[in-house]
């Protein structure tokens, strides 16, 4: 179901009257975690601000360690929505569990699986039986068949929804959080029909080179790029070292623009 060979069209994602997949360019972006309506809503700002459409934030965290924070679950799920219906923006959450999944539907608008959860088949199974599109995480070592494969149980389930997200994968490589695989861009385009998007914070886990990569991103056919942005990234529960302040945020948005202008 996820071959070209099966449909050579793209598939187009339509969220209200925005998409992802048609040959533009989007950007999708927000905090690494909801911590507070404060928060969330001092970001869903100067997301409308830039024009950016699609807000992402995680309420139920998939965390290394037990003893770190989280997330604010439901809670802080109905955060994320109230802050993005203010500036009439997309909500996108990561939900980890089928039980979760229900609860959520009336506050989110693309469901987030995430990396850890890639080959979780009960999950793939419970969004893939939603209306709602699908942001598929490549597993933290992945490869791109098995990505595919995940992918197709999600559309086996009848959701054709799906948005194929490379975040980077192990490698030996410590300079970078992650490898960023840039080639998976366009053999992912070439081998399925599905939208394809690049998160650089998690691929790179640096800041400094945040830009570079979504312009690589870009392209090579990427369509669309994920970035996490936080009022005071120092202060962060999760991801401290990675995510834009406002400021970082406003050069990023301003240089993607001036090389990208459909953005
Ligand atoms: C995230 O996007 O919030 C996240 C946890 O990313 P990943 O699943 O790619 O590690
Ligand atoms: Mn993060």
């Amino acid at each position: 179901l996820v071959s070209r060979k099966q449909k050579p069209t793209n598939t187009i994602i339509r969220v209200g009257d925005d998409v992802i997949g048609d040959g533009s360019q989007q950007l999708i972006a927000g905090p690494c975690a909801v911590e507070s309506e404060e928060q969330v809503f001092e970001v869903a700002a100067q997301l409308a601000k830039h024009g950016v459409r699609f807000m992402r934030g995680g309420a139920y965290k998939p965390r290394t360690s037990p003893y770190d924070f989280q997330g604010l679950g439901l809670e802080g799920l109905k955060m994320l929505k109230k802050a993005a219906d203010a500036h009439n923006l997309h909500v996108i959450t990561e939900i980890m569990t089928p039980s979760a999944v229900e609860s959520a539907l009336p506050y989110v608008d693309i469901i987030q699986v995430g990396a850890r959860n890639m080959q979780n088949f009960d999950l793939l199974k419970e969004v893939g039986r939603t209306n709602k599109p699908v942001l598929l995480k490549r597993g933290l070592s992945a490869t791109l068949e098995e990505f595919m494969y995940a992918a197709e149980y999600i559309m086996a389930s009848g959701n054709d929804q799906v948005i194929l997200c490379e975040r980077g994968i192990r490698t030996y490589e410590r300079a970078t959080r992650n490898t960023l695989d840039i080639s998976a861009v366009p053999i992912l385009k070439q081998e399925t029909h599905l939208p394809v998007m690049v998160d650089v914070t998690h691929s790179t886990g640096r800041k400094d080179i945040l830009l570079p990569t979504a312009k690589a991103a870009y392209a090579v056919g990427a369509d669309a790029v994920m970035v996490e942005v936080h009022p005071f990234p120092a202060l962060a529960l999760s991801d401290a070292n990675q995510q834009l302040d406002f400021k970082e945020f406003d050069a990023f948005v301003e240089n993607l623009t001036s090389t990208f202008p459909a953005l």
